[in-house]
């Protein structure tokens, strides 16, 4: 065995076994252009989130209780502090990355979002009429310097701590639909980059020569970077070199992310950009997943879809103790002349298994008898909610073969039993998995996360201007607060569409 001659690749069918999810076609639930949401506007958005009991509840009385204080101090404020928090989601529903643009929106020619929000009166001329005569903008329309004033009421770690909660609980009420949970038996996992104009300081494993040590002057914090002196401006971001390639350098954060494969954010974590992937995801599984989404997500076989970058065994064993198969590989299905000499390598080259002596595997992991024949899938949940992978072979001539993936690992030239008190990491738990590189199911899951990430993705840059551009983010907590603004709007948009697509005769009614 090892080397093998030159063979064709066998064509295989895809076929669906009865516990494997299939790729589902579709629009994301909350798009525009879903006929339940089209006449909604983005104030109507903004609305949508501001009518639930997520609101009520959790940014209501925070607002109550700053407002009490403006009130004691005797200040006549025009705006109320939901109101202007009402006015930020607005900004957020257009994907405005500033409160100049959204000010113009409310304020320019079209009538419609100050009518539906409510700031089509004259505020300053109620509460403060001694004013009016400086004024110089539209009044009823608050200006950059109050909205200025009411994020400093707030702080910013307030804000991302109570948007956190609301998006939380708007996803819970979420994940309670039949809809969600059947979108969500196929999941994806990524990472995407949330860039800020300001500086994190720049740290490395090795000693580089391109940056120095930080020195602290008059209670800031400096670099030196090439020779020039740089303040950290961005204290708790990451930074990333662009050595790592154009999708992940620069300044700032990554959004680790599991969503539905319709395109529902189920789980995520912000962590610095120089963070660990893998690690952040195995820990975004472990805590927010397992807490806040497996317990809706119970009772039927899941596959986690991602890409090479999240190979890490104690990942695979995690999503397996959650019911979910994971479907991940070790070379890169990409076009680069690389990844397909690696894909090609990794093909064939043959290694034996111990006891089956009639039978080998691929550095891929696909499995396959002397004359060729290769192994059946059998992947399902045990009495406690596991994921089992298995691959089962048969042929009369080389006998049969059954391989449970995690209990096996891979030595230096072959694969070989763990012994019962074996490492989770240092078991091979893509061995056995039939989700391998050129499996058709798991292509299919890969084509398919491929479309609805353009399609989550695309979005969040495009209409949210989320993870488009680099943001004037010098927090954490303000990148979180945009982030789980954006959500909640998703998942508000995404419950008002599965709420209206039941009442047929009421929409038919409204066109
Ligand atoms: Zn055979």
């Amino acid at each position: 065995m090892g080397k093998s001659k030159e063979e064709p690749i066998p064509i295989r069918r895809l076929r669906w076994s009865g516990n494997l999810p299939k790729p589902r076609p579709g629009d994301v639930p909350w798009a525009k252009k879903r006929p339940e949401l089209a006449g909604l506007s983005e104030a109507d958005h903004a609305l949508l989130v501001r009518d639930t009991d997520a609101w009520r509840e959790v940014m209501l009385p925070v607002c109550e209780e700053i407002d009490a204080e403006r009130s004691k101090r005797g200040i006549k404020f025009a705006y109320t502090s939901e109101e202007l928090e009402l006015v930020l989601l607005f900004g957020r529903a257009c994907g405005h990355t500033t409160y100049k643009k959204t000010r113009a929106t409310l304020a320019g020619d079209d009538a419609e979002p100050r009518k539906t929000l409510g700031f089509d009166k004259p505020r300053i001329a109620q509460s403060q009429p001694y004013k009016v005569k400086t004024l110089r903008r539209l009044d009823g329309v608050p200006s950059q310097s109050t909205i200025t004033r009411h994020k400093q009421r707030f702080s910013d770690e307030r804000r991302a701590e109570i948007w956190m909660e609301i998006e939380r609980r708007l996803r819970a009420e979420h994940l309670k639909t039949p809809e969600l949970q059947e979108e969500a038996r196929l999941l994806n996992l990524d990472g995407s980059s949330v860039l800020t104009h300001y500086h994190a300081e720049r740290k490395s494993k090795e000693k580089s020569k391109d940056f120095g040590s930080v020195e602290v002057i008059d209670g800031e914090r400096y670099q030196k970077i090439f020779g020039h002196r740089q303040k950290i401006t961005c204290p708790d971001g990451g930074f990333v070199p662009t050595s790592a390639g154009p999708d992940k350098c620069g300044h700032g954060w990554n959004l680790v992310m599991v969503s539905s494969s319709s395109g529902v954010p189920i789980a995520w974590r912000l962590v610095p950009l120089n963070a660990s992937e893998k690690d952040t995801a195995l820990e975004l599984l472990q805590g927010e997943f397992a807490r806040e989404a497996a317990p809706y997500l119970r009772n039927q076989l899941r596959v986690l879809t991602a890409d090479g970058a999240f190979q890490k065994p104690e990942l695979r064993a995690a999503v397996r103790s959650l019911g979910i198969v994971e479907n991940i590989h070790f070379t890169s299905h990409a076009d680069r002349e690389i990844s397909k000499k690696r894909a090609e390598h990794s093909r064939h080259t043959w290694l034996p298994i111990d006891g089956y002596p009639t039978w080998q595997a691929n550095h891929h992991r696909e499995i396959r008898c002397c004359c060729g024949k290769g192994v059946a899938k059998r992947i399902y949940l045990d009495g406690q909610g596991h994921a089992i992978a298995r691959s089962e072979g048969k042929c009369p001539k080389c006998g049969s073969i059954s391989i449970r993936s995690g209990d096996w690992r891979l030595t230096d030239d072959h694969f070989t039993r763990c012994s019962p008190s074996e490492l989770v990491a240092k078991r091979d738990w893509a061995f056995g998995n039939p989700l391998t590189f050129d499996d058709p199911n798991s292509q299919a899951y890969g084509n398919a996360r491929f479309g609805h990430n353009e399609g989550l993705h695309g979005t969040l840059s495009n209409r949210f201007a989320l993870i488009r551009n680099k943001r004037w983010f010098r927090k954490l907590a303000q990148a979180q607060t945009e982030t789980a603004m954006t959500f909640a709007l998703v998942q508000a948009l995404a419950l008002e569409q599965r709420r209206r697509a039941k009442e047929p005769v009421a929409l038919a009614a409204a066109a």
